[in-house]
């Protein structure tokens, strides 16, 4: 397999992630190879659960699913290491009530900035929707600014016993992790897919032959992924955010 440069760099950065969870934790190899892209045999197996279809790697070769559970409270990495916090409109008003906030606008110039960032995502194995997706984000640390998007900081919330102090008013992209998801317009009609975020930052990631331990988690998880793909649409349309897709 061929990277450009800055698939290099991605790639370089999922390695020292996996690195770095490597020392608390046993990764499988195999697992590690399927973050670093190193898998030729992975095939999207997609399942149609609710109202989301799920994008689920299998290794033909191995027969093997990449399937995923939380280990929290033994683990908080995903705290630690977040890139971005990015909120939705329902997440501003909830999260400014929280924080005890009696005006929006006081809240978005002192907990928020704006930044933009693409998003990869295969919405089957042989296309790809980049989508450029410009949002306000929740500041991880009160000096956080548009040159920390993207950059893993350890989250202001988490308290020393690996709990948020915004549960359960946290942001709707912390109740989707480790999951992304992105809508598609399907004759008309708005349909939610996702998929794993494969960042090297969570341990959770393990093989099966079925789907059946995963089966209870992806039914619980559509309602969280439908409202929260279509919490993102209503903030765009609202003018708290924008999205420009290209296939
Ligand atoms: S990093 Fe993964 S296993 Fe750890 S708390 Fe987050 S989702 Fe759970
Ligand atoms: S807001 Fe809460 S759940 Fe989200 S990253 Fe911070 S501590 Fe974790």
């Amino acid at each position: 397999m061929v990277f450009s440069h800055g698939e290099e760099e991605k790639v370089d950065d999922v390695s020292s992630a996996l690195d770095d969870l490597s020392k608390k934790w046993e990764i499988d190899p195999i697992v590690r190879d399927v973050h670093l892209g190193k898998r030729m045999d992975i095939q999207d197996y997609t399942i149609r659960i609710n109202k989301v279809t799920y994008h689920i790697p299998f290794l033909s070769k191995s027969s093997l699913f990449l399937l995923w559970d939380c280990l929290w409270p033994d683990c908080h990495n995903c705290c630690d290491k977040q890139g971005r916090l990015p909120l939705t409109s329902r997440d501003i008003a909830t999260i400014s009530k929280h924080l005890g906030y009696d005006s929006q606008p006081s809240f978005l110039r002192n907990e928020t900035y704006v930044a933009t960032w693409d998003n990869e995502s295969a919405s089957d194995s042989n296309s790809h929707v980049i989508t450029t997706l410009t949002m306000l984000n929740l500041k991880r640390r009160k000096s956080e600014n548009e040159a920390d998007n993207g950059h893993p900081i350890s989250c202001r919330f988490l308290n020393e016993c690996g709990a948020c102090q915004l549960h359960p008013n946290k942001p709707g992209v912390c109740w989707l992790y480790p999951f992304f998801s992105w809508s598609q317009n399907e004759k008309n009609l708005v349909s939610v897919h996702t998929s794993f975020q494969l960042t090297g930052d969570c341990p959770g990631f393990y093989l099966s032959k079925n789907l059946d331990d995963i089966m209870p988690i992806l039914v619980k998880y559509s309602e969280i992924i439908y409202n929260y793909t279509m919490n993102v649409n209503t903030t765009i349309r609202e003018g708290f955010g924008k999205i420009d897709v290209i296939n």
